[in-house]
């Protein structure tokens, strides 16, 4: 097994998490085209892949802020797996949680070698036919495109996701953290 692992990061690195994983873990890794938009960033990156890694068996997709968790180790110990994925929850979108999420994934170079003899890449977002809503994201393409395949993604455990937040303080020790109010001695609790 020999993977190669790309970071998305448009003018930024990755968060001290997601760095520390990738030292500690001795990963090998480069940053991801920092094309936009993301679909077409990361169907670059595939072609990148397949042209500059000819004996890698795997890719591994991690958007920068991303935290890693221990189940995500599994990304570099299992050397089976066609389609391995960890679920995070979205920036303001419900995001990946039971569902196929790009933003921390691991993909075979078989995968996207039969992907790529279609006549597309696999990353691509669907818009509704008058093309002024977006109607899913590229992950979800490439689920279906893979799934349609016969493969099976298989999830992986949970990462985390850095969102910015703004806290106000309120009333009786809570604190709005925007769009949400909490309780300010319960967040301090969960740290
Ligand atoms: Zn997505």
């Amino acid at each position: 097994m020999k993977i190669k692992t790309y970071v998305f990061a448009k003018r930024t690195s990755p968060n001290r998490h997601l760095t520390r994983w990738l030292t500690n873990n001795q990963v090998d890794w480069e940053y991801g085209s920092e094309e936009w938009g993301i679909d077409v960033a990361r169907n670059q990156t595939c072609i990148r892949f397949m042209r500059e890694c000819p004996d890698y068996t795997h890719m591994i997709m991690l958007d920068c802020d991303i935290v890693p968790d221990a189940s995500m180790s599994d990304f570099l110990l299992d050397p089976d797996e066609d389609i391995m994925w960890a679920s995070y929850v979205g920036r303001g979108s419900e995001g990946h949680v039971d569902t196929f999420g790009a933003g921390a994934c691991r993909i075979s170079a078989g995968v996207l070698r039969k992907l790529s003899e279609s006549y597309r890449m696999p990353f691509r977002f669907t818009y509704n036919e008058t093309a002024d809503r977006l109607l899913d994201c590229e992950c979800n393409h490439f689920a279906r495109e893979a799934t349609a395949l016969g493969y099976v993604p298989k999830q992986v455990g949970c990462v985390g996701h850095i969102l910015p937040v703004v806290w106000y303080p309120k009333d009786g020790g809570r604190v709005h953290v925007m769009p949400h109010e909490l309780d300010a001695g319960q967040l301090v609790e969960s740290q």
